[in-house]
C-alpha cells in the first residue's frame, strides 16, 4: 500500500516535468528570430508612429505637413503614422 503511494507520487512529478518541457519549447518558438526585412519594416513604422505621437501633442496635429489641410481623423485612424493629407499622399 505504501509502495503504491510512492509510485503515484513519482508519476505526478513526471507529468509536471513534461508539461514544463512543453512550455519551454513554446518560449523558444516565440523567441525565434523573425525575418529581418519584416523586422526592419516594423521598426520603421514604429519609429514613425512614435514621432507622430509627439506630433499629435503639438499644435500642428491633424494638419497636412505639406499643404496645411486638415487630415480627417478617420484617415489617421487607418494610417496612424501619416502626416500628409490624402491629396498630398497621392502626389
Ligand atoms: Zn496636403
Amino acid at each position: 500500500m505504501k509502495q503504491d503511494l510512492i509510485e503515484n507520487d513519482s508519476l505526478s512529478v513526471k507529468k509536471q516535468t513534461q508539461a514544463g518541457d512543453q512550455s519551454a519549447s513554446l518560449d523558444l518558438t516565440i523567441a525565434a528570430p523573425v525575418d529581418e526585412t519584416v523586422d526592419a519594416g516594423h521598426r520603421k513604422e514604429l519609429s514613425e508612429l512614435l514621432k507622430n505621437i509627439e506630433w499629435l501633442k503639438s499644435d500642428d496635429a491633424g494638419y497636412c505637413e505639406l499643404c496645411n489641410a486638415t487630415i480627417p481623423v478617420a484617415r489617421l485612424e487607418i494610417v496612424p503614422h501619416i502626416r500628409v493629407c490624402i491629396n498630398c499622399a497621392a502626389n
